[in-house]
């Protein structure tokens, strides 16, 4: 996986890409939603941590679903919806999306070990899918409990990985920055 900077980062760009159309004095908490969605399927490790000290016990299984991203983005479109929320369907998707996105850059991550990749469609089946595509190194995570796996977080080799997203991924913001400025048309 990459690690929660380099999903971070996937949010910013979400973020960026609905700015203008977001009241100033809701976009600090946009941005934050939209960081902390795009980081949401690696939630999984909280199971494992706390339940039997395995933090990778439920990772990247039902979590990193497409159809639970499509089912994420849904429900937030409803509940939207009865909030009464303007463009609710727009914000299902937005929703959806970064979930979506988080999935996409797990799929491009090398894996060392089987098995590889995520339950890209469970619940449909449990088979585990990969993008023969590797962008990402694979952000290592271990140790027993939650201060082993805290620990695990901060080695040298995953510093190196961080590194590698922010130069992949800060060009992408920069991309979706410029796109948003210049190509898009501004809400009126
Ligand atoms: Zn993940």
């Amino acid at each position: 996986m990459p690690s929660p900077i380099g999903h971070s980062l996937a949010g910013i760009c979400g973020y960026i890409l609905v700015q203008p159309h977001i009241p100033k004095y809701q976009r600090l908490s946009c941005l934050f939603t939209s960081v902390f969605i795009a980081n949401a399927p690696d939630l999984d490790f909280l199971p494992g941590i706390f339940l039997q000290a395995d933090p990778g016990m439920f990772h990247r299984q039902a979590t990193h679903s497409l159809i639970v991203a499509i089912i994420v983005g849904v429900l937030t479109a409803l509940i939207a919806r009865y909030l009464k929320f303007k463009h609710w369907n727009w914000f299902g998707l937005w929703t959806g999306g970064l979930y979506a996105s988080h999935i996409f850059l797990d799929l491009m991550v090398a894996d060392d070990a089987p098995p590889f990749g995520v339950q890209l469609f469970w619940p449909l089946t449990s088979d585990y899918f990969i993008l023969p595509l590797t962008i990402f190194g694979g952000f290592n995570y271990g140790g027993s409990g939650l201060f082993g796996f805290l620990f695990s977080l901060f080695s040298f080799q995953n510093l190196i990985f961080v590194l590698q997203e922010i130069v992949i991924l800060v060009p992408c913001i920069w991309f979706v920055w410029y796109g948003q400025k210049h190509l898009i048309k501004k809400p009126t």
